[in-house]
Parts: structure tokens; C-alpha cells; sequence
């Protein structure tokens, strides 16, 4: 059970601490936030308000810590977690009950996002022993003008300081995809994780501290985003920004100082949907991308962009799908669960409202309880309505009918986003073409867009992010290139 046997440490009466100097602490500030349960809508959780005083200490010993781990052996760093990542694993059972109670995500999925971090955090301690343990040897006498008497020998060094940012519709899986890239490139991790979400990551957290990591190395702050959040981004301490999340991220960006930043966040993910698909497979693939843990997920299927004269047929093989979906609490496994807060279901509503003032064919009755939503398919939806632009986070899911393919690339390039997308069709030469022409980082080929497997790179262009993600991209990303030069007195030329 949460904040119980190896997590009781955590828990200060009904407020968890934060993590700092190797310890669990209590804010000095004296103030907790409070953790909504979607589903009862009462306060599940709280979690500390940690002051910016915490933050300074915080970056301090991250940075010392952060000396010391570069000198520890890549291959000891990767044992270490390896370990963390076994003890997660075997920790999935109250980890996953924080997310059904802090997020509202099905109890199986809750479990699977655990297990699949676990999972991630190995397979980066495997890859970066691999890739970390090559360097490059360059001779001078390849450019023009110069003999062969510099030899280049370069390498990869940690960066220093990573701060760490989530969302919390992924809180485990979207830390851990920066915190094991950082820890295995020799740097030490500062976690914000959201406030949603924050309590199943300081479970996770402690997994990390059961393993053993050197003190001061992983530090957790909690508090409102809003309230720490510009203090830690614009942090001198902070030498990178990984940063998961909405239209939050573009103004860190545009605040965070001289440091790289890799940016993930929101998607409008296109469907185009072309007259010879399989209409089965798209319905099929639909559902599972529009409507998996209730359309909250940045690469659901956002905007389906169907052909005229196959959109009957498809708007009937959804619907048909739809009204076999599950509504109902998280610890049921119901397939439509409450979205996260009342804020987004309000929003959600505001694009429903919208699409029905102007026009909208809707598929099913719309249907509101608190914040479990319905899950609703738009049809007919046409450009002038928010829906067909903007991104619900929830599973309300528009059909706009094209009459040509290059009126759904027009569509999906409009867009400021351009996280994924897919298309749906047998004829693999038109599916290339549209591919290339979709202004997106990745385009699915008769599949619905996913972020995973985790060592997939995985990125967005325009609004929808900075850099590229997958695990062999973040350890690249959290690392520095070094040179150094050896210059010959004379030339030398090997003989063979
Ligand atoms: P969000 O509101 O942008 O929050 C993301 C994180 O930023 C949270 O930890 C939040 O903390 C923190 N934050 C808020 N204000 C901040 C500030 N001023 N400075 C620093 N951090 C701040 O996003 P969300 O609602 O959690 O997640 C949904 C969004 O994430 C969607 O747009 C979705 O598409 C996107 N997303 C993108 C990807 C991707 O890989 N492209 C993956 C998943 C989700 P608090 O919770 O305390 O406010």
C-alpha cells in the first residue's frame, strides 16, 4: 500500500516529504498542496510547498554530487541502476495505486506504465555503457591544407545539473525517460515532478534512494508549478532543461537561460484516412488512439481526416466501437476513467459547446458527471470550430471529411503543432509520399501514433517540442562532446 512498509519514510502524518541530500524532508515552509482525486474529487493526497531556499540547497549539493558520480565508473553507474530498476519493478503494486488515485488511469495501466519504466531505466543503463564507451579518433590530414599531424581523440561528458519537468499524464514513465539518461551520462538530477502525479513519483523516487545513488545526487522538490516552477528554470544551478508538458514549455523556453533544453509537449495528431484503408484497422486503431486512458495522452489520435466517400463507413465502425467502451472509475479498469481535473473538464466541455454551436454531428449525447467525460465522436466537424485545432486532452474526438489527400496534409500542416501522425492506407508508395509531406516527428504508417517502444526517437516539430527524446537521443542530449587534440611534431602516416 502507498506510504506504507519500505515508503512509510516518506510520509510525515498526511503530508509526504520531498527528497533532498540523500534524506526525506519536511519543507520548512510549513505549507503542504493538495492532491485532487479526479475520480471523488476530494483531496486524495498533499504533498510539501518547498521553498526557493530549498531549491538553492538543493542545486548545491546536486552540483557536488554531481562531481563525484562523473568519476564513477560507467559501468558502476549502470549496476546502480539496474538495481533501482528491479526494485521499482518489484515496488509496481503501490506506485500504480498512487496513479489510479492522483490521475484517474486504470488500475492495468497503471501497472504497465510502472513495469515499462523499469524496463526503460535497464535498457538505458544497457545503452549507455554502449554508446558512452565510444568516442571518435579523427586525423587532421582529411581536411584540406593540412598533413596528418593532429590527432582527435573526442568523447562524451556529462553535462552537469539536469532538472527534470513531467506531466502528469505519464509521472513515473516521463521521469524516469530523463532521470536514468541523465544519471548514466555521469550528471545529477533535480525532479519538479506535477502536482498530479507527484506523490506515485516520490515512490518512484524512493526506489532510486533504496538503490543506493550517492546522497544528494536525485533531489525531488514538490510544489505548484506555478509557484517553483520559474524559480527552478531559470535556476543559475540548472545546466539542462527536460521538460514534458503543454504551452508551459514555450515559455520556458523562451525564460530558460543558455542551457539545452529538450522540449516535449503538445500534439494535435492527425489521422488521414485514404479510400482503399482498412476500415476495421483504422476503427480499431482510432479507438485505441483517441480514446486510451480517456484521449489524455500527448500522442492520441487528435483530428481524423477521412475520405468523403469512405467516411460513412468508418464514422459507423467507429461509433460502433465507442458504444462498447467501459465508462467508469479507474480501480474498475473501466476504458474511459475521469479526466484529471475540473479545469479540463470545463475546457473540454468549452470545445463541445463550440462544435455543437456551429454545426457538429454528434455521434453520441454528450454526457458530463463531475469529471468523468463520455466519450464522444465529432462528426462533420468542419475548420472554423476549436475542435478541429485545438488539442481537448480528453476523449472527445472530431472527424473532419476531406475531399482530397492534400486537403489532410493542408489540414494537419496548418496546425502550430506537429508531434505525430498517421495515415491509413494499403498502398505503401502513397503512404510515403504523405508521410514526407506531413510537417510532423514521426509519422505512424497504419498504426495510431505512440511514443513508444521507449528507445524509438521520439520528437515534435513547430509548437510540439525542442530535441528529440528515445533513450538513445536523451543520453546523447544530456551530454557534452570533449576533444582532445594531440599534435605530432612531424607528420605520420600509417604504412598499412
Ligand atoms: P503542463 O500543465 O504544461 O505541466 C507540465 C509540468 O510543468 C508539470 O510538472 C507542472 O507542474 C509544471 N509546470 C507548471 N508551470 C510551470 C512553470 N511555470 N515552470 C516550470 N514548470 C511548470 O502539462 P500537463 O497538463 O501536466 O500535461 C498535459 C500536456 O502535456 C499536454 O499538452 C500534452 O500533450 C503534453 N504532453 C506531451 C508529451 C510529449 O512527449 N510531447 C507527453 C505527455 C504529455 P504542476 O503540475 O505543479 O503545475
Amino acid at each position: 500500500m502507498a506510504g506504507t512498509g519500505v515508503f512509510s519514510e516518506i510520509l510525515d502524518g498526511d503530508v509526504y516529504k520531498y527528497y533532498a541530500e540523500g534524506e526525506w524532508k519536511r519543507s520548512s515552509s510549513g505549507k503542504s498542496v493538495a492532491i485532487i482525486n479526479p475520480t471523488t474529487r476530494k483531496t486524495q493526497y498533499k504533498v510539501q510547498a518547498c521553498t526557493q531556499e530549498e531549491v538553492n540547497m538543493v542545486m548545491e549539493t546536486a552540483k557536488s554530487a554531481q562531481k563525484s558520480w562523473a568519476k564513477t565508473p560507467l559501468w558502476r553507474r549502470a549496476e546502480f541502476l539496474h538495481k533501482a530498476a528491479a526494485i521499482l519493478k518489484e515496488h509496481k503494486a503501490p506506485i500504480a495505486e498512487c496513479l489510479v488515485k492522483e490521475i484517474a488511469k486504470p488500475a492495468k495501466d497503471s501497472v504497465t506504465e510502472v513495469v515499462r519504466s523499469g524496463d526503460l531505466v535497464s535498457y538505458c543503463a544497457e545503452e549507455g555503457v554502449r554508446i558512452l564507451g565510444e568516442g571518435k579518433f579523427l586525423v587532421s590530414d582529411s581536411f584540406p591544407g593540412n598533413e596528418r599531424n593532429k590527432y582527435c581523440l573526442t568523447s562524451k561528458i556529462p553535462i552537469g545539473v539536469v532538472l527534470a519537468i513531467p506531466p502528469f499524464n505519464y509521472p513515473v514513465n516521463l521521469a524516469v525517460s530523463k532521470i536514468a539518461p541523465a544519471l548514466i551520462a555521469g550528471n545529477s538530477i533535480v525532479l519538479k515532478p506535477p502536482t498530479q502525479g507527484a506523490v506515485a513519483a516520490l515512490h518512484m523516487v524512493n526506489c532510486f534512494h533504496l538503490a543506493g545513488f550517492p546522497r544528494g545526487l536525485i533531489s525531488c522538490v514538490t510544489g505548484r508549478g506555478s509557484e517553483i516552477g520559474d524559480f527552478l528554470t531559470m535556476h543559475p544551478g540548472v545546466n539542462c532543461i527536460s521538460f514534458t508538458g503543454g504551452d508551459t514549455g514555450i515559455a520556458i523556453s523562451k525564460k530558460a537561460g543558455m542551457v539545452p533544453l529538450q522540449m516535449e509537449l503538445g500534439g494535435k495528431d492527425a489521422c488521414i484516412v485514404l479510400e482503399d484503408a482498412d476500415l476495421d484497422l483504422v476503427a480499431a486503431n482510432v479507438i485505441k488512439g483517441g480514446f486510451s486512458y480517456s484521449g489524455q495522452r500527448c500522442t492520441a489520435v487528435k483530428v481524423i481526416l477521412v475520405m468523403e466517400s469512405v467516411a460513412d463507413a468508418l464514422v459507423e465502425k467507429v461509433k460502433a466501437r465507442v458504444a462498447k467502451l467501459t465508462v467508469g472509475p479507474p480501480e474498475e479498469n473501466c476504458d474511459i476513467t475521469p479526466v484529471v481535473s475540473e479545469s479540463s473538464s470545463n475546457y473540454i466541455e468549452g470545445l463541445v459547446k463550440d462544435a455543437k454551436q456551429k454545426g457538429a454531428t454528434f455521434c453520441q449525447e454528450y454526457r458530463r458527471e463531475g469529471n468523468l467525460i463520455w466519450p464522444l465522436l465529432l462528426d462533420n466537424v468542419r475548420p472554423d470550430m476549436r475542435i478541429a485545432w485545438e488539442e481537448p486532452f480528453g476523449p472527445v474526438l472530431p472527424v473532419i471529411r476531406i475531399s482530397s489527400v492534400e486537403e489532410g496534409i493542408h489540414h494537419c500542416n496548418a496546425s502550430n503543432f506537429g508531434l505525430q501522425g498517421c495515415v491509413f492506407t494499403r498502398d505503401i508508395n502513397k503512404a510515403m509520399l504523405i508521410s514526407d509531406a506531413m510537417e510532423t516527428g514521426t509519422v505512424q504508417i497504419n498504426s495510431a501514433p505512440a511514443r513508444g517502444p521507449d528507445h524509438f526517437p521520439f520528437q515534435g516539430i513547430k509548437d510540439s517540442g525542442i530535441g528529440s527524446q528515445g533513450i538513445t537521443n536523451s543520453i546523447n542530449m544530456m551530454t557534452k562532446v570533449k576533444t582532445t587534440v594531440i599534435n605530432l611534431p612531424t607528420p605520420s602516416y600509417t604504412m598499412g
